[in-house]
């Protein structure tokens, strides 16, 4: 019997089948049970899988604790990037010491998220965020900006509208 066994299923299958087996039996085991070691997908997208902090994302402008852009239009991350995706105008605000940006482009459907801008910028005013949701169906979707409908490079932008999570919240 062993022998015809050993025919049937070659060794190295045998211990291939074997090592898939055990593991499929502990995920099997432990599935919706979200604090069990084995437990190895994540009910997305009801629940949001979580990015390591290296991750990523979209461009996004930050602002300091007063609401103020934190940009100053040194140009470093327009002139670093390799795709060219940001445009920046540069303007004057009254009781502001620096320039900031009147105009602030960033076309993501370029982009290929190097964060060369992020480690150029030495005021830490842009960040590469943790939204990866970002496809669209529209390519107007993609281009990010600060006015009118492109107003949204401070926070999550529409790219992320379509998410089944977020239409039910
Ligand atoms: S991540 Fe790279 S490609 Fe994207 S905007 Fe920044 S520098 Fe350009
Ligand atoms: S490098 Fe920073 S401060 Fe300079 S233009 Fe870009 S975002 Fe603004």
């Amino acid at each position: 019997m062993k022998k015809l066994l050993r025919t049937l299923i070659p060794s190295d299958i045998a211990k291939g089948l074997k090592v898939t087996g055990t593991h499929f039996a502990k995920v099997f085991g432990t599935a919706n049970r979200a604090k069990r070691r084995y437990h190895l997908v994540s009910e997305y997208p009801e629940v949001k899988a979580t990015v390591f902090p290296r991750f990523r994302g979209r461009l996004q402008m930050l602002k300091d604790e007063a609401g103020e852009i934190k940009c100053v239009c040194c140009l470093a991350c327009e002139k670093i990037c390799p795709t060219q995706v940001i445009t920046i105008e540069s303007g004057k605000k009254e009781g502001r010491k620096t320039r900031l940006p009147v105009r602030y482009d960033f076309e993501m459907e370029r982009c290929i998220f190097c964060e060369f801008c992020v480690e150029s910028c030495g005021f830490d005013a842009i960040i590469l965020n943790h939204q990866f949701e970002l496809a669209t169906y529209n390519r107007e979707d993609m281009v990010l900006g600060m006015e009118g409908q492109l107003q949204n490079m401070f926070g999550p932008s529409p790219v992320a509208k379509f998410s089944v999570a977020d239409e039910e919240d």
